[in-house]
């Protein structure tokens, strides 16, 4: 899978700790980075498609993660 995208995220230049909060400010700073950011898309895609778990990406937390792969499933199985 492409990752080229990963160099021009706005996350780039920020600690790579930033986008693993350990709790709800740190993922709305992480969020707020990912606002505007130029590769969201392909971002969350990645992390859909690769099943990470843990941190926020593409402008989702986890749980946000959790519920799109949820509705994916059962927009499937319809
Ligand atoms: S969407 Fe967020 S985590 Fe993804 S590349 Fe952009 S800034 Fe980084």
């Amino acid at each position: 899978m492409d990752t080229n995208w990963m160099a021009r995220g706005n996350c780039a230049t920020q600690p790579p700790d930033t986008f693993f909060p350990s709790d709800g400010v740190g993922v709305e700073i992480a969020k707020r980075i990912c606002e505007g950011c130029p590769v969201q898309e392909p971002c969350l895609e990645y992390a859909l498609r690769q099943r990470i778990d843990h941190g926020v990406w593409g402008g989702c937390s986890e749980r946000q993660r959790r519920r799109i792969l949820r509705a994916r499933r059962l927009a499937t199985a319809a």
